[in-house]
C-alpha cells in the first residue's frame, strides 16, 4: 500500500484526538458487565434522535438499517424499489436482500438522484410503492419534493449515511421518509471504530418492529414474532459514539464546510467542474466531488498522488453494471446518462476534518499545476 503524506482520511490524529475519551468509553463498558443492548444502547439512541429529529434504533450497520427499513415498512419479495445507480452497493444490495426489485433512474448535477426522472418514474409506473433517495457526497437531496412524495403515498426511506445532520433549508434529512438509514462505518462524519448503523423512524409501530427485526424478530425474550435477523448494536460501539465522538460531530462538521469552501473559492481550473448540489442543501461535505473533463481523470489522480494527495473515485461503476447484479432482477427507467457521466469524471478530493490550512492550501496548488494530457 502507498502511503500519502495527505490520506483521504487520517485515523492516525482523529485518535490522537480522542482516543482517552475512547478507553473511558470502554473501561465504562467493561465495568458494566452488559456488552449489547443496554443502557448505552438506550442512551445514544436517546441523544441521536434528539440530535437528528427523529427516534432512532440502533443496528448493526448501515446496510442493515436500510434492510430493516424495508422490511420493517412491509416491502415484499418481488416489490419495485426506486432508486440511483450511483450511490454505495449497500443501497441497492439492501434492496436485493429482501428479494425486492429495483429500478433505477438517473441522477442529477450534482450526482443525486434525479428527482424529476423519480417522479416521472413512479407516474408512469403505478406499480413503483417504494423509493430509496441517497442524500449522497454530503449534500441534501429536497426534503419538499420528497415530502410531496410520501403524501401521494410512496414509501420513501432516506439513505443519509454521507449526509448525517445535512439539512434542506435548515430541516433535518432523514425526517421526511418513513424511515431513514445512517452509517457509523468509520470513513462516514459520525464514524464508528468498526460497523454500527441506525435507523430513523417516527413511527412507533414501525420502529417497534425495526426493533424486533434487529433482536431475531422478537417482542420479548424467547417470543418471536416474525423472521428477524442479529443487526443488534453494541455497547462498546453506542458508548464510544456517544461519549466520545458525537460531541465532536458539530466541530467536524464545520470544518468539512470551511475545507469545501476554500476549494470552491481556489480550485478554478477550466477542465474541473465542481458540481454544484442544490440550492437548498446545507450540506456536510462527506465527499468533495470534482468531474474531470476528457480522459483526464486518471491522469489527475496520479499527479495529485505524485504530489502526495490521495483522491478516490465515488463511484467509478454504476451499481447496474455490476456483475453481482447479472443474477437479478432490475429495471432501468429512462437513460443513466449523466451517472455515466460520474462514473467516469469523477474524482474526490480529501475532506476530512483533521486536514490542516496548510494541507488544504498545497492540495489547491497542486490542482492548479496539473495540466490535462
Ligand atoms: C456507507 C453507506 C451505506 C452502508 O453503510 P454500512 O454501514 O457500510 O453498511 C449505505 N449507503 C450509503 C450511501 C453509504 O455511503
Amino acid at each position: 500500500m502507498t502511503t500519502y503524506q495527505i490520506p483521504s482520511n487520517d485515523f492516525g490524529r482523529q485518535w490522537s484526538e480522542v482516543g482517552e475519551e475512547v478507553l473511558g468509553a470502554v473501561r465504562a463498558v467493561g465495568q458494566s458487565g452488559w456488552y449489547v443492548l443496554g443502557k448505552e444502547v438506550a442512551a445514544f439512541e436517546q441523544e441521536l434522535g434528539a440530535r437528528l429529529g427523529a427516534p432512532a434504533v440502533g443496528c448493526a450497520s448501515g446496510l442493515d438499517a436500510l434492510e430493516i427499513a424495508l422490511r420493517a415498512l412491509d416491502v415484499r419479495p418481488g416489490d419495485k424499489v426506486l432508486t440511483t445507480p450511483l450511490s454505495a452497493f449497500a443501497t441497492t444490495l439492501a434492496i436485493l436482500r429482501v428479494g425486492a426489485v429495483p429500478v433505477f433512474v438517473d441522477v442529477d448535477q450534482a450526482g443525486l438522484v434525479c428527482l424529476d426522472a423519480a417522479e416521472a418514474a413512479l407516474q408512469q409506473d403505478r406499480t413503483i410503492r417504494f423509493f430509496i433517495p441517497v442524500h449522497l457526497y454530503g449534500h441534501a437531496l429536497d426534503l419538499d419534493r420528497l415530502e410531496r412524495l410520501v403524501a401521494q403515498g410512496v414509501t420513501v426511506i432516506e439513505d443519509m449515511a454521507q449526509a448525517i445532520d445535512a439539512k434542506w433549508r435548515g430541516r433535518p434529512v432523514g425526517t421526511v421518509g418513513r424511515a431513514a438509514a445512517v452509517s457509523f462505518y468509520p470513513t462516514k462524519n459520525l464514524g464508528a471504530l468498526g460497523d454500527a448503523g441506525a435507523l430513523l423512524c417516527g413511527d412507533p409501530a414501525v420502529a417497534a418492529r425495526a426493533r424486533q427485526l434487529r433482536d431475531y424478530g422478537q417482542s420479548a425474550k424467547y417470543v418471536h414474532e416474525v423472521v428477524g435477523m442479529n443487526s443488534r448494536l453494541d455497547e462498546l460501539h453506542a458508548a464510544v459514539l456517544r461519549r466520545a465522538l458525537l460531541p465532536r460531530l458539530s466541530r467536524w462538521t464545520t470544518r468539512r464546510s470551511e475545507i469545501a469552501a476554500r476549494y470552491r473559492a481556489g480550485i478554478k481550473h477550466r477542465e474541473l467542474v465542481i458540481p454544484a448540489a442544490g440550492e437548498g442543501s446545507e450540506s456536510v461535505w462527506h465527499l468533495f466531488p470534482l468531474l474531470v473533463g476528457g480522459a483526464g481523470r486518471a491522469h489527475l489522480a496520479e499527479h495529485l498522488a505524485q504530489c502526495g494527495v490521495h483522491t478516490a473515485v465515488h463511484y467509478p461503476k454504476l451499481i447496474s453494471e455490476q456483475a453481482a447484479l447479472h443474477s437479478a432482477p432490475f429495471s432501468i427507467v429512462g437513460t443513466l446518462a449523466q451517472a455515466e457521466r460520474f462514473a467516469r469524471q469523477e474524482l474526490s478530493l480529501p475532506i476530512h476534518p483533521y486536514l490542516t490550512d496548510a494541507e488544504v492550501e498545497a492540495i489547491i496548488e497542486a490542482v492548479g499545476r496539473w495540466a490535462s494530457p
